[in-house]
């Protein structure tokens, strides 16, 4: 008679084997309100309708921010040369949300400031709701200089990150921790004061502060598709007025500024506000037509 080992004796056959079906299913909700957002975002900039705009807002809160906690941060632009991302397998609604903003940024710019990150949906949301007189408009000349601070923000934590790998750098100059709320009192606070000076000079931590809005600005250089411009748009200004971001300079856009809002592209696909449009009535009308412009509100 012959010895026959024993099959498996440790039992270890028997532990059940993840299989992608698995994984999916275990990630399907995350994965579909990802899916799904990404489809009512791309949706509401497609139509440049201002109520969808501000249902991706409040989506974006709702359920990127309060819900799943979903935000890039700049930690994870320092993760990719590193390679510390998160697992690919368990992460899966993750990859969908940096590579659908990766995407995004490369096709039409800071798609993502614009209608995807929850802090800065939260303030526009804000925005929207506040009494326009309690704002304060920045003087020009200051706002073109301010917003090259997010710049040097964003040199110093890279700086701090390449010296120290001490991600935890983020909390203090990102806010984006409050939708997973482990803030300490003096960052709450930090926050309050942040908020509170929103509320009087509109997207301040966006325009001035943000390093990932930043790193999102300098990608955006190689947008694939820009915002369109009439050859008027030099001389009228009428859109730089419009312009809450600040991104319309001496009629150019400045592309590290722009969150592709849809405000501008708005106005001047409208025909009763855009001189082009009157300018080109004017002229197929032999010089005949001049119709009044409707004032911009
Ligand atoms: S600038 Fe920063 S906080 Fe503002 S929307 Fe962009 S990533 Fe979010
Ligand atoms: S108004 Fe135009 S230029 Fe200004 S942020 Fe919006 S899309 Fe960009």
């Amino acid at each position: 008679m012959t010895w026959q080992p024993e099959a498996d004796p440790w039992g270890f056959e028997a532990e059940p084997v993840e299989t992608w079906a698995d994984v999916i299913t275990a990630q399907a909700p995350d994965l579909a309100i990802m899916v799904a957002f990404f489809a009512l975002a791309l949706f509401s900039f497609h139509r440049k309708s201002v109520r969808l705009k501000y249902v991706t807002l409040i989506a974006a809160v709702l359920l990127l921010g309060v819900r799943s906690s979903f935000l890039l941060s700049i930690v994870n632009v320092f993760g990719v040369f590193h390679g510390e991302l998160p697992v690919f397998r368990h992460n899966l609604a993750w990859y969908v949300f940096a590579g659908g903003t990766l995407l995004m940024t490369v096709l039409f710019g800071r798609f993502y400031c614009g209608r995807v990150c929850a802090y800065g949906a939260l303030t526009q949301l804000l925005d929207a709701v506040l009494p326009a007189t309690w704002r304060i408009e920045m003087p020009h000349r200051i706002e073109r200089r301010a917003v090259h601070i997010k710049f040097g923000v964003l040199a110093a934590v890279t700086g701090y990150l390449l010296i120290t790998r001490d991600m935890g750098i983020y909390r203090y100059v990102e806010p984006f921790w409050m939708f997973g709320g482990f803030g300490t009192p003096i960052m709450w606070t930090g926050l309050a004061l942040l908020i509170g000076v929103t509320v009087f000079v509109r997207n301040a931590y966006c325009r001035f502060l943000c390093p990932l809005g930043a790193t999102l600005g300098l990608l955006s250089a190689v947008t694939v598709f820009p915002i369109k411009r009439w050859s008027e748009c030099s001389t009228c200004r009428i859109c730089q007025k419009t312009c809450e971001w600040g991104a319309i300079d001496e009629g150019r856009i400045i592309r590290t500024e722009c969150v592709r809002c849809d405000d501008c592209e708005r106005l001047y696909d409208d025909h009763a506000k855009c001189p082009h449009w009157r300018i080109l009535d004017y002229r197929a009308s032999g010089g005949r037509k001049v119709l009044p412009l409707r004032p911009v509100t």
